[in-house]
């Protein structure tokens, strides 16, 4: 069984889609471990944004990822780092295909929605970011 960190971002909590969101997740199969609401710092999103940090782009994600509360939660199941990347479609919401969360639920690039880690080695470097072992059940 693989674990993986999901954010249910700010616009989807703003949005009251966290819920909708969950249930996807649960619908699919996959079993929650851990789960927590927290706000983003900008230490936080620099720590879970390392890869992109020097990016152009980061000012504007750091802006959206820390605007507002999130979900994060860790999921488990049989390949299930895949599987939630699959769930969650393409990073830009207009190219996402529809019956995935991103081309479902929006049209943004930024405001998409989800987070998912994005192999094994991102799993297990984001996990302990949000959860101590003993808060995953
Ligand atoms: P996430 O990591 O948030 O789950 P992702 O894995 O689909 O999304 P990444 O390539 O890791 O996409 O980019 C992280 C976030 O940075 C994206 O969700 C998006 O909001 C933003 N982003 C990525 N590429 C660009 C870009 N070229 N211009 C603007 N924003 C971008
Ligand atoms: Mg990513």
């Amino acid at each position: 069984l693989e674990q993986t960190l999901i954010l249910i971002k700010p616009d989807a909590v703003q949005r009251r889609l966290a819920g909708t969101l969950l249930s996807r997740f649960e619908n699919k199969g996959l079993k929650i471990v851990g789960l927590k609401m927290l706000q983003v710092t900008k230490e936080l999103a620099a720590e879970h944004y390392a890869e992109h940090v020097e990016k152009p782009f980061y000012p504007l994600l750091e802006e959206f990822i820390t605007a507002g509360p999130v979900v994060a939660l860790v999921a488990e199941g049989p390949e299930a780092i895949s599987v939630v990347r699959s769930m969650m479609g393409s990073t830009n919401g207009r190219e996402s295909a529809p019956g995935t969360i991103r081309g479902d639920y929006g049209v943004s690039r930024q405001m998409n929605l989800v987070h998912g880690s994005d192999g094994p080695e991102a799993a297990a470097r984001e996990i302990p970011i949000y959860f101590k072992p003993e808060e995953l059940v």
